[in-house]
């Protein structure tokens, strides 16, 4: 029960601010025990009493007055070494030292991590909710853009129109740079893993981007080795974008030059394929000391290129966190006026399930020429443009603004087919289809503008029929309104 010290060497005076007539009369241990911060006093005891216990070496971290006058006190890390003796008395051996600096420091450490981390989380959520935002109007543009270029405007109007809608593609893509990378960051973004025939999707990369390249006066050539034609497990819209990605950069920093894509299938054992990706462009080439820095967030060889060949400098930020995502790392040797050359490697499994074909959309069976549809959406504008685009394919339509008022109205009126906005006051476009299937069949429609993965799940297990994104592609719209109504019947 009792404790003391018997033997405090001359410096333990400078760490716990005593003085040499203190010390000489500091064996007391309560002495020393009344210069621990009470906040700190629970847990030297208990680590004490532990040690003595355990015969475990004692190690704690508390605050010990400054001096005997002094309200301030230092942070000590104190540590001892017990030992039985016979006679069943513990003696520890150990030391006190001063660790206020590096506890500051700690402090400093912590504080500047907490403001990095709310900075980081601030810039996340703001690029989140801007890029979901700006889906609205671009929707409003895009929409009210299609109705005017189907009611014959002149020579020159059709030149402006489709001038506004190459910048409003150009906007969307951004758009869609910024909410993929904010996902990536968050950690939210999965590859998939379906299967899907390699050489057919590189075709359809290709032919989507040939009149980029007659645009950009460029010679786009596919280079294809032996034995792509095959199915495996991986994600093609990932694959499609890291593709796209690259082939638009070449296109975009080539004039008059060659771009050649290059697959080659490097290896197949085992189930599984290694193919090899390149794309080699005769353009304007990248600087040694650029060919790091491009692949960070938002970075561009010089902003000011921006201004001529446009972009966010995100692309190659994304490709490369897809890549790794894939578990491949791209690789760029480029040399300034000679040209770029990107390449990967992406290890594949190779599928043993059929690739679904997908379902022709014809009308030979069906009678599409006259449609009604119930359109539930909470903003005007929206409503607006949605109505504009069903009546040019000379439907009717009914709209509601929202979910509870999209029930009631069913309850009797007939609709072919029901396009539902998911975010809606009263009642979410969830839960409104949740409830109408429960009743009736008729085939649902989600819009919304949020990102895919996130919700396509939700959209599922809420029975809806179908998924169009925000900001609405008129001729898309219109496919998935056919291919329900043919599912159905
Ligand atoms: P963005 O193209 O949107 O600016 P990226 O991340 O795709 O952003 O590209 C970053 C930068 O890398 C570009 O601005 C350009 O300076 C440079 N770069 C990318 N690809 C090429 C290429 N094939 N040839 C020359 N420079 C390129």
């Amino acid at each position: 029960g009792k404790m003391s010290f018997s033997f405090l060497s001359r410096g333990i005076a400078s760490v716990l601010g005593l003085t040499q007539t203190e010390i000489e009369k500091f064996e007391d241990i309560s002495g020393a025990i009344s210069r621990v911060h009470p906040n700190d006093l629970p847990q030297v005891i208990m680590t004490s009493v532990a040690s003595a216990r355990k015969g475990e070496p004692w190690q704690c971290q508390f605050r010990v007055k400054n001096n005997s006058d002094s309200e301030g006190y230092r942070w000590v890390l104190g540590a001892a070494r017990p030992q039985a003796l016979e006679n069943g008395d513990m003696v520890w051996y150990g030391y006190l030292t001063d660790i206020s600096q590096q506890k500051e420091f700690e402090s400093k450490l912590d504080e500047a991590r907490r403001t990095a981390e709310k900075a980081s989380q601030i810039k996340s959520d703001f690029l989140s909710m801007i890029s979901h935002e700006l889906r609205t109007p671009l929707n409003a543009i895009s929409g009210s853009v299609y109705s005017l270029l189907q009611e014959n405007p002149n020579t020159s109007q059709k030149s402006a129109l489709n001038t506004i809608n190459f910048a409003v593609e150009n906007l969307i893509i951004m758009i869609n740079d910024l909410l993929d990378f904010q996902k990536i960051e968050a950690g939210k973004l999965t590859i998939e893993k379906a299967p899907f025939n390699l050489r057919n999707l590189v075709e359809q990369v290709m032919k989507g981007l040939s009149f980029h390249a007659r645009d950009s006066k460029n010679d786009l050539q596919l280079h294809l080795s032996e034995g792509l034609d095959m199915r495996v497990n991986g994600d093609k819209t990932r694959l499609s974008q890291i593709m796209n990605n690259l082939i638009t950069n070449a296109l975009k920093f080539t004039h008059e030059g060659n771009v050649d894509v290059s697959i080659k299938l490097q290896d197949l054992k085992s189930g599984r394929a290694k193919v090899y990706f390149e794309v080699k462009d005769t353009g304007i080439g990248i600087a040694p000391e650029n060919q790091t820095k491009i692949f960070n967030d938002f970075d561009q060889v010089k902003p000011t290129f921006s201004t001529k060949y446009g972009g966010t400098g995100l692309g190659l930020s994304i490709t490369r966190k897809l890549l790794n995502l894939m578990g491949s790392t791209i690789a760029l040797e480029s040399e300034v006026g000679k040209g770029s050359r990107f390449f990967f490697e992406l290890d594949l499994e190779v599928s043993d399930q059929e690739v679904q074909v997908e379902k022709p959309v014809t009308g030979s069976t069906q009678d599409f020429s006259k449609l009604h549809l119930l359109m539930a959406e909470d903003n005007d504008v929206n409503a607006l443009v949605l109505g504009k685009i069903i009546k040019k394919w000379g439907y009717t339509f009914d709209r509601v603004g929202d979910g509870a008022q999209a029930v009631e109205i069913l309850k009797d009126h007939q609709y072919d087919c029901i396009l539902m906005d998911i975010q809606m006051p009263v009642m979410d476009g969830f839960e409104a289809t949740q409830e109408i299937k429960k009743n009736i069949d008729t085939p649902v429609i989600a819009l919304t503008a949020a990102a895919k993965l996130e919700i396509m799940e939700k959209i599922e297990e809420c029975g809806f029929d179908g998924f169009v994104a925000k900001p609405i592609d008129a001729a898309e719209l219109l496919k998935k309104i056919k291919e329900v109504i043919s599912e159905k019947n």
